[in-house]
């Protein structure tokens, strides 16, 4: 049989397919960020669920231990509960693990329970986005580094890296996603962490680059032969280039001061617009929204923006202050 085969990961744990569940694991995490790029927040976090009882399951290298009910029956409520605080009880070698809340994990199960046996509806939406942010997706990246040594992000390497530039060459060979998709599950948790408690920001926003960057991953899947002919034909003839200057210029009319950069997203060149906020002091510029013209990549709101355009700031603010004459 083939190996297991994963798509937005660059490594894989050590001797990994010889701890199942573990391949499992990671390719249902996978399903679950495809989920996620689509919107579909309580399967992301069913799946999540689903991929956490397995990876540490991998670990443990046996089925879960079992609470039985007063009626004699499994609790089947508990299945995630009691695998965590299984693992959780040995908290000097998993201090990662252990740090979370009972009560946020025995939520997230009873959440993926309730969903599994009677459906959803959009009433869970924000639930389900909130939960897989403080406790679903942390906690896999927690077991995943506590037990298999493996590391999704930055953040769990270096705590203050937000690229992998500033990870040392071992570090970043621990690294397991691919560093595009490193980079942003990075960011979703410096946005989570910088606006949690902000309420004019929708808390799925701090999914937004990630969900973005996978939607154009799986974008050409849905793309016809047809219509990969007809785009690089607008290209070819010209008229790619022509809509994308029409978008730059609706862009750069609604922002007060902007600045163009590439997209890393779309990796096409001069087509992300930065709105620029002008500062007192050439270190306090930062960008107050941003939108691409070619990919559609678009943050409205400047915590968000300032994070997941930071990189992009960064290399331009030589330019910036030069052009502007902010050297004082
Ligand atoms: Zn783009």
């Amino acid at each position: 049989m083939a190996d297991p085969t994963l798509i937005f990961f660059r490594g894989r744990p050590h001797d990994w397919l010889a701890q199942p569940p573990l391949a499992s694991a990671l390719q249902t995490f996978e399903t679950a960020l495809i989920n996620l790029a689509l919107g579909r927040y309580p399967t992301t976090l069913v799946l999540t669920v689903s991929a956490l009882e397995s990876l540490i399951k991998a670990y443990r290298k046996t089925a879960a231990p079992q609470t039985i009910g007063a009626d004699g029956k499994k609790v089947r409520d508990e299945y995630l509960l009691k695998l965590w605080e299984d693992l959780a009880a040995e908290k000097d070698s998993k201090p990662r693990t252990a740090k979370f809340p009972r009560e946020s994990v025995e939520k997230l199960g009873w959440k993926r329970n309730r969903m599994v046996h009677y459906g959803y509806s959009p009433e869970d939406d924000m639930e389900c986005v909130e939960r897989l942010l403080d406790v679903g997706f942390p906690l896999f990246d927690a077991i995943l580094a506590d037990c298999f040594d493996f590391h999704l992000g930055f953040h769990s390497l270096h705590p203050t890296a937000s690229t992998p530039d500033e990870l040392s060459v071992t570090d970043r060979a621990k690294c397991g996603l691919l560093l595009d998709y490193a980079s942003e599950w990075t960011k979703v948790f410096a946005l989570r962490s910088a606006t949690k408690d902000n309420p004019s920001i929708r808390s799925s926003d701090c999914f937004l680059g990630l969900a973005h960057r996978i939607r154009r991953y799986i974008q050409p899947t849905f793309t016809s032969l047809a219509e990969d002919a007809m785009s690089m034909h607008a290209d070819e003839i010209g008229t790619k280039f022509d809509q994308v200057e029409k978008r730059l210029s609706e862009i750069k009319s609604q922002f007060r001061e902007s600045w163009v950069s590439d997209c890393q997203y779309c990796n096409e060149v001069q087509c992300l617009v930065l709105e620029i906020n002008f500062p007192e002091t050439p270190e306090k510029v930062t960008v107050s929204r941003a939108a691409c013209a070619h990919c559609d990549m678009i943050a409205l709101s400047a915590p968000v923006a300032r994070i997941l355009f930071r990189e992009n700031l960064r290399s331009a603010l030589p330019e910036i202050i030069k052009a502007y004459d902010l050297t004082g």
